[in-house]
Order: C-alpha cells, then structure tokens, then sequence
C-alpha cells in the first residue's frame, strides 16, 4: 500500500528465470511491460521475454544489475534468499513480501499459520534429525519426515511406515537443516487454488483444482470438477490464507481431500503455480497476467473458466509437436529447456466443449506422451 502505480512501461524485475518467469514474461509484454530477470543460469527459459542478468540470488552485483531502473521486483521461486528480498526492499517495492516468502519457506510456519487460523493441516510436529523416533507417537505412523525448507517435487522427504524405521528416516535427512514430522494423509484427491490479492485488498480466487502427481511429481492438473461445497471451502482456506499474509499478488494453496471431505492444506506457494499454467487458455485472465495486475496496482481480472480444460505436463522430454498440434484444443508450452529425468520441459494444456471431448482429447495428449521418444542417457 502507499506505493505509486508504476507507469505503462514498468521495468519489471523477476527473481528466477524458469518457465514461470517466461511466462509472466509472456503475459506482461501486451501489457506494455518490460521484463529483467535474474538466474543463475545462462540458459534460462525467461531469456526469450527479456533481459537475463546471470548470476546467483545473493551476488550483489547482479542484484544491482536486475534492480537498476526496475519499477517492481518479485520472484518466481520462493527459495529466494530473504537477505535479498529485504535487500532489494530497500529501493524498489518488492512484492510478494517477504512476510509471504519467510512463511512459504518454512513449512513450520506455513502450518503454524494455518493452526493460528484454525484452519486444517495433518497432524505436524517439528523434530531433531536424532529425535525422530521419539516424537513419532505425537503424529503418528505412517508419517512423513520432511525439511522445513528447500524441498520440491517430493525432494527433501522420507516416509515412516513404523518407528522401526524412523531412526534411518532422521538419519537421511540429517544435515539437510530443520526438519517437519507430519502424519501420512490417507488422501483421496490432492487439489489446489489459486488466490490473488490486490494493494487494496480485494481477492479473487479461481476455480479448484484437481491434481494428479508420479513420483512426486505433478503430471496432470484439471480445474471445474470439484463439488461446490469443496469448491467454496477450498476458496474460503485460500481467501483466508492471503488475507492473513497481507499478500499482494498470486498465492498457490495446495490441499489434501480426505476420505471424510476434510480439506487440509499442505503447502503455500506465494506465486504463479504449475497447477494454474491451466489459466492461460481456460481462464478468463491467467495466472500471470493476474499476478502482474496485482503487484502493478492495476485492477485483477476475471478469474472465470471459460471452458472444461486440463494441463499434462511434459516432464523428462516434449512429445512430438504435430502430434499434439494435431489434438483439438491442445496447446503446447515449450520451455526451451534440456531434456533431463524429472524435469518439466513443457506442457499441454487441452480446452473442449465439454467434459466428455475433453477426457478424449486428453487420451490422444496422452498417447502422444507416452509415444515421445526416449531419454537419451548422457
Ligand atoms: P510436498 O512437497 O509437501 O508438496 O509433497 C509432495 C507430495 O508428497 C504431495 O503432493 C503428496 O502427494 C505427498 N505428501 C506430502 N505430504 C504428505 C502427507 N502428509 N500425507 C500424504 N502425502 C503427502
């Protein structure tokens, strides 16, 4: 609040340089806005939309480099050190702030916020690498020892089926920092939403979404399934949640649906999410643009689905382009990255008439993944 809006041509500065970060890029540019991105990567995605400063997230001269004339700063990757969010705070507004990024770093504190606003988690406890076994009785087995922080796609975990094996779980992750016990939720459906909140404190939150992982990894989001009692607790637990942050911009609440329909959050995401990519063909204003809006002080769009759609992404390799061009309603997202074991290069996002096309153009997205030609070993 209090900062000016920036002008129609605001330099905007982006901690990462991923897929996300191309993405804003690609939804800021009609806007008029200009793009500087910082990553330590010669060969990030986000240099197609934009100027990419290399270099790493505490490097002062390239933070100097990416902050010089910019307008607004903010960050696709909430791993952003927070020395530097406070740093660059210091001359340019930085938003989300770094309230938002300290608490989405910490999965203590994203739980221990969710407990101060009653809303529901798994049973959580934090531990010692070498107390594990001992404070496994206060969640419970199955459990799942965690970092507090730097895990992604299922990294930075270990599963507990009983106290025989805890002591090797605290062993595993020893040395790795804090570390988070929490019960093994018997899920029937993970989903996510998506919230976004302006400088004035207005919300807008999109429709929920369904998520299917493998290994850990997202492979499949699909939004407008959910029933509307899910559908309006799932948004009421996002509203709430950004609320609380005073968060500007988008926030990601992924959430476990038990067997009982209890929604219980798991992590927060204080940015664009892989489970909203969806938005940009099947919402009336995607998730970047909407991220854009909000940081910029401009007023945030629609968040409407415009049609039943789905995203696969693409994880390891792309499949062959014509034949996913070939799929009514399919889009696909290359991310100009290297092919490489569980990384996401891409993803297709598929639109349809209605639920039944959808599902059967999603079968030939499928096929035409499953028919990629193979990782070549390096
Ligand atoms: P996370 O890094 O916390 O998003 O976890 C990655 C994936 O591990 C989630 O999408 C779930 O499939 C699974 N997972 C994480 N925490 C739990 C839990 N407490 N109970 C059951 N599954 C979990």
């Amino acid at each position: 609040m209090g900062d000016p809006v920036p002008p129609p041509r605001a330099l905007v500065a982006v901690l990462g340089g991923g897929q996300l970060g191309r993405m804003l890029g690609l939804a800021g540019i009609p806007l008029g806005l200009r793009f500087r991105f910082l990553d330590p990567s010669a060969g990030a995605p986000a240099a197609a939309v934009g100027h990419l400063v290399v270099g790493r997230f505490d490097d002062p001269a390239a933070l100097e480099e990416l902050a010089a004339a910019a307008n607004i700063v903010t960050y696709e990757w909430e791993g952003v050190p927070a020395a530097t969010a406070h740093h660059l705070a210091t001359r340019v507004p930085v938003y989300p702030s770094a309230r938002s990024l300290a608490v989405s770093q910490d999965r203590l504190a994203e739980k221990e916020l969710c407990r101060s606003l009653s809303i529901p988690t798994a049973p959580f406890v934090a531990v010692e690498h070498d107390r594990v076994a001992d404070e496994l009785a206060r969640v419970g087995a199955p459990a799942i020892l965690k970092t507090r922080s730097g895990g992604y796609d299922g990294k930075g975990q270990v599963r507990i089926s009983s106290v025989a094996g805890a002591a090797d779980a605290g062993t595993a992750l020893a040395g790795q920092g804090p570390l988070l016990l929490e019960a093994e939720v018997d899920f029937v459906r993970e989903l996510s939403v998506l919230a976004c909140r302006g400088h004035d404190g207005e919300v807008v939150v999109y429709p929920v979404v369904v998520n299917e992982h493998a290994g850990g990894i997202l492979r499949r989001s699909r939004p407008g399934v959910v029933a509307d009692d899910v559908e309006a607790a799932a948004s009421a637990i996002a509203g709430r949640l950004v609320e609380a942050l005073d968060h500007v911009g988008v926030m990601c609440v992924e959430l476990f649906e038990t067997r009982a329909g209890e929604l219980l959050v798991n992590e927060l995401a204080p940015r664009v999410h892989n489970s909203g990519h969806w938005t940009i063909e099947g919402a009336a204003t995607s998730q970047f643009e909407q991220h854009l809006r909000a940081i910029l002080g401009l007023p945030l769009g629609d968040t409407r689905l415009v049609a039943p759609c789905a995203m696969v992404n693409c994880v390891a390799t792309l499949p062959d382009r014509a034949a996913i061009l070939r799929v009514p309603g399919a889009r696909l997202h290359d991310y100009e990255k290297a092919p490489r074991a569980g990384r996401k290069v891409g993803h297709v996002t598929i639109v349809a008439p209605d639920h039944d096309t959808l599902d059967a153009r999603l079968a030939r997205v499928d096929a035409a993944m499953r028919a990629r030609p193979p990782l070549a070993v390096s």
